[in-house]
C-alpha cells in the first residue's frame, strides 16, 4: 500500500491527520462543486422573493415576484417597444430582489417606487417603461424573503386569509339568523295588545297623515279581530336568547357584532393556546347550539319536549367535526429549539384530541450533536419524532418541507389549513449561520436534496390507506437514493468535462464549518485512483475497504475543484439518512419491499410453471393473476428456446427491461444498456457482488440475477446471498 493511501484510509478510518499530507478544510471556504453556480442569487429568477397576496379569486396567498413581472411583460411587452419593456421590467425585478435580499420588507409598491426611481435616473425611456408598469400593477402586499422568518409569516398570512373566508360565511350566516329570529319577534309583537296600540301604531308611521288619522279606532278594529298566534312565552324566551348568544358572539369579528372585541387565535405557545380553548369551550358549545336551534326555529321545527332534552346536553361529548368546522381555527407557531418537555406534552395532547389547531414547528438547525453523545450527529432528530408521532395519531394533517420549498407546496399547505382537525406544519427555515454564508434559500434547497430534510405530506382526508394519504411527490426524483445533477467544468488539460453527480449528505454537512472536521482536503498533486465517489462508497454495506477511500468533489472560491476525503463517522451517518430515506419511500410506495418480494416470488413461481423449450404452458400452471399477467405479456403460447444457463452466472432478462436506470446509476460500468436502451451486464468485474445484488433489490421488474459471488473474500458474503436467493 503506497504512502498516500495509507495517509488518507488512517484520515477516513480514524479522523486523525496528525501526520501530516492531508489539508484541513478550516477557512478554505468550499462548497459542494454541484452550488458552484449558485454564488449570487439576485440575478436567478426563483420563487423569491414571495408577494403576500389577499382576497384572489382562487384564494392564493402568495405569488413570486418573478411570476407577477412574467404577467406584466405578456401584458405590455409588444410592438417595437417589447424587448425594451422586457429588457426594464427584468432590470426592475432583479433590483427589487437586491433590496428584499439585503433586509428591506414592507410593501412591494415602495420598493417598487425605489427601485424604480434609483434605475430611472438619467434614462428617460426606462423610467417611462416602468412607469407603464407601474399604472398596470394591480396588486400590493408584503415582500418575503427566504430568511429566518418566512416560515412564520407566510403561514401566518396564509392561515389568516383562510380565516378571513371563514369569518365571511359566518357573518352571512350568522346576520341571516339574526334577522329571521328578528322577523319571529316582530311579527309576534305586531300581533299582540301592545302592538296594535293606538300609540305604537302612530309611532310606526311616522310623519305625514298622522294628525288626521284616528289610531284609536284603527286599534280597536285590529285588537278584536286579531287571530290568536301569539308566541308561547317559552318560545318568546328561546329565540331572545338566541338573539342574544349569536349578536355576542366573540369567535368573528362579523359586522352586526355587538361585543367590541373578538378573541385572538394565533398563540406562540401550545399551553396558551389550550388554556384558550378550554375557557372558551362553554361559549363555543353555547354558540354551535345556538346555531342549530335558530336553525330549527326558523323552519318552525323546534319542538319543545322533543328537543330540550336533546339541547340540555348539547356538546357534553365534545362537538361533531362540523360544528368545529364554522369557527376559527387555532394558530400556533413554535420555534423546535425552545420545545421543552411540558409544552411538547401539551402539543401531543392537542394534536391526540384532534382539536382544530394548525401547528407550525420552525427548525432552524438540522445537524445537532446526538443526545447518545459519542460524537454522534443526528439530523433533524426533532422533526423526524414529532412527524412520526403526529402520523402515528392517525387523525393529524402533516406537512414538512424546507421553507424553500413552500411556495411549490401551497396547495397542501392550504389544504392542510382547511383541513378540520389539526395539522402539524413541520419547516425548516434554513437560516444557519454556520452555512458558510450560503443563502437560507440554498441552504433549504440543499436539505431537501440531500435528503436530510425530506418534503412529505400526510393528508388524513385524502383516503383511507397510506398510497391516498401520503406523497413524497415533491422531492427532487424521489426514485433515487441521492438526487442526480450534471457537473460540467474543466479538468487539468482545459477539456471540457461533464458527469452526473448525486447530491448527499456528506455534500450538505460539508457546507456548515462546525463539522469540518470530518473532511480533509487532498492537495491536487496526490490525487490517484484510490479517491472513491463518496456515494458509491455510502451504497455499500459497511465494511473496511483497504484499496479505496471516499471522496467528495468540491468548489473553492474561484471554483477550482477540490477533492476532500470523509471520514468513517459520517459515512455512517450518510448510510443511517440514506436508510431512513428509504423507509420514507416505502411508505410513499417507493421500492416498497413487500410488493418487490411478492414481485420476486411471482416471478420465482412463473418460472417454475415454465414449461421446456417447446412445450406449450398449460394454463392451469399458473399460479396466479400476476403470473398470468406476466405470460401474456410474453405474447406467445410456446416458451421461446431459452440458453442453458448455470445457476451460478449473473445475468438480466434483457428483453423485460423497462430502462429504469436503477442499476446503472448503481454502477455504469457493470450495467450497460444495448441498442435497445434495455440493460444488461456488461462486465461483471466492473463491480462488487453487493452492487449486483442491490441492483436486484432495486430493479423495478426484478429481472436481476445476481448468481454466486465470483470473489469468495468479499466481505458481507453471508447475508449477501440471503438477499440473493430472493433473485436466483
Ligand atoms: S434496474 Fe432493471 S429495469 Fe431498471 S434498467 Fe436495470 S435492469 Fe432495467
Amino acid at each position: 500500500m503506497d504512502a498516500d493511501l495509507q495517509t488518507q484510509l488512517r484520515f477516513h478510518l480514524t479522523g486523525n491527520n496528525a501526520g501530516g499530507g492531508l489539508d484541513t478544510t478550516d477557512g478554505l471556504a468550499l462548497r459542494p462543486a454541484l452550488l458552484a453556480g449558485y454564488r449570487d442569487l439576485r440575478p436567478l429568477r426563483y420563487d423569491f422573493p414571495l408577494l403576500l397576496v389577499t382576497d384572489r379569486p382562487d384564494a392564493s396567498f402568495a405569488q413570486p415576484l418573478s411570476n407577477l413581472m412574467d404577467g406584466l411583460i405578456a401584458k405590455l411587452a409588444h410592438g417595437a417597444d417589447a424587448a425594451r419593456i422586457h429588457q426594464h421590467l427584468l432590470q426592475l425585478e432583479q433590483a427589487i430582489r437586491t433590496q428584499v435580499a439585503t433586509g428591506a420588507s414592507g410593501l412591494l409598491s415602495a420598493r417598487w417606487d425605489q427601485a424604480a426611481a434609483a434605475l430611472g435616473q438619467g434614462d428617460p425611456l426606462l423610467t417611462e417603461s416602468l412607469s407603464r408598469a407601474r399604472a398596470n400593477l394591480k396588486v400590493d402586499g408584503d415582500l418575503v424573503d427566504c430568511q429566518a422568518t418566512l416560515p412564520a409569516a407566510l403561514i401566518g398570512h396564509a392561515w389568516k386569509q383562510t380565516q378571513a373566508r371563514r369569518a365571511a360565511q359566518f357573518g352571512q350566516n350568522i346576520r341571516r339568523l339574526v334577522l329571521k329570529l328578528s322577523d319571529i319577534l316582530k311579527a309576534d309583537f305586531a300581533n299582540s295588545d301592545a302592538g296594535n296600540s293606538a300609540e305604537n301604531l302612530k309611532s310606526s308611521f311616522g310623519c305625514g297623515p298622522g294628525d288626521s288619522f284616528d289610531f284609536e279606532a284603527m286599534s280597536r278594529i285590529l285588537t278584536h279581530s286579531k287571530p290568536n298566534k301569539a308566541l308561547s312565552s317559552g318560545r318568546r324566551d328561546r329565540v331572545t336568547q338566541l338573539l342574544a348568544t349569536l349578536q355576542s358572539q366573540q369567535f368573528f369579528a362579523t359586522p352586526d357584532a355587538v361585543a367590541t372585541t373578538t378573541y385572538a387565535f394565533a398563540f406562540d405557545s401550545c399551553s396558551a393556546a389550550l388554556q384558550a380553548w378550554r375557557e372558551r369551550l362553554p361559549r363555543l358549545i353555547a354558540l354551535a347550539r345556538a346555531v342549530t336551534v335558530a336553525e330549527l326555529e326558523i323552519k318552525g321545527e323546534y319542538n319543545a319536549t322533543k328537543h330540550d332534552p336533546l339541547f340540555a346536553s348539547f356538546g357534553e361529548n365534545g362537538l361533531e367535526t362540523r360544528d368545529l368546522a364554522l369557527f376559527p381555527d387555532y394558530l400556533v407557531r413554535l420555534n423546535a429549539g425552545d420545545l421543552s418537555g411540558p409544552e411538547q406534552a401539551t402539543l401531543t395532547e392537542i394534536l391526540s384530541a384532534d382539536l382544530p389547531f394548525k401547528v407550525l414547528v420552525q427548525t432552524d438547525d438540522v445537524i445537532e450533536a446526538s443526545p447518545v453523545g459519542n460524537g454522534h450527529l443526528a439530523f433533524a432528530l426533532r422533526s423526524r419524532q414529532l412527524a412520526s408521532m403526529a402520523m402515528g395519531l392517525s387523525g393529524v394533517f402533516v406537512l414538512q418541507s424546507p421553507a424553500s420549498n413552500l411556495y411549490q407546496l401551497r396547495a397542501a399547505l392550504q389544504r392542510g389549513l382547511d383541513f378540520v382537525g389539526p395539522a402539524l406544519l413541520s419547516v425548516f427555515s434554513g437560516a444557519v449561520p454556520s452555512m458558510g454564508g450560503l443563502p437560507a434559500y440554498l441552504v433549504g434547497a440543499a436539505a431537501l436534496e440531500s435528503r436530510v430534510f425530506p418534503a412529505f405530506c400526510f393528508d388524513p382526508s385524502a383516503g383511507a390507506d397510506w398510497a391516498s394519504r401520503f406523497s413524497l411527490a415533491s422531492n427532487p426524483q424521489p426514485t433515487l437514493d441521492w438526487p442526480l445533477h450534471a457537473l460540467a467544468y474543466e479538468d487539468a488539460h482545459c477539456q471540457a468535462q461533464s458527469q452526473q453527480m448525486p447530491f448527499t449528505l456528506l455534500d450538505f454537512v460539508a457546507c456548515d464549518t462546525r463539522y469540518a472536521r470530518h473532511f480533509a482536503r487532498v492537495p491536487q498533486a496526490h490525487w490517484s485512483d484510490s479517491l472513491a465517489d463518496a456515494a458509491s462508497f455510502v451504497a455499500q454495506p459497511d465494511h473496511a475497504q483497504h484499496h479505496s477511500v471516499p471522496s467528495l468533489l468540491m468548489v473553492d472560491p474561484d471554483n477550482r475543484l477540490q477533492k476532500l476525503i470523509v471520514d468513517a463517522k459520517l459515512i455512517r451517518e450518510a448510510r443511517r439518512c440514506r436508510s431512513m430515506w428509504h423507509s420514507l419511500q416505502e411508505l410513499g410506495g417507493i421500492h416498497n419491499s413487500h410488493a418487490e418480494r411478492l414481485m420476486a416470488q411471482e416471478r420465482k413461481l412463473w418460472a417454475q410453471a415454465t414449461p421446456p423449450a417447446g412445450v406449450a404452458a398449460p394454463v392451469a400452471a399458473t399460479a396466479s393473476a400476476t403470473v398470468v399477467l406476466l405470460a401474456a405479456s410474453n405474447d406467445t403460447a410456446v416458451a421461446p428456446p431459452q440458453t442453458e444457463r448455470s445457476p451460478d452466472e449473473a445475468y438480466i432478462e434483457t428483453s423485460r427491461c423497462s430502462t429504469c436506470n436503477e442499476c446503472t446509476q448503481i454502477n455504469s460500468k457493470m450495467f450497460a444498456y444495448d441498442d435497445n436502451r434495455q440493460a444488461y451486464i456488461a462486465d461483471i468485474n466492473a463491480g462488487s457482488y453487493a452492487q449486483l445484488v442491490e441492483a436486484a433489490e432495486n430493479c423495478q421488474v426484478s429481472i436481476i440475477h445476481p448468481g454466486k459471488p465470483r470473489n469468495p473474500n468479499e466481505p458481507g458474503l453471508d447475508e449477501l446471498q440471503k438477499r440473493a436467493e430472493l433473485f436466483a
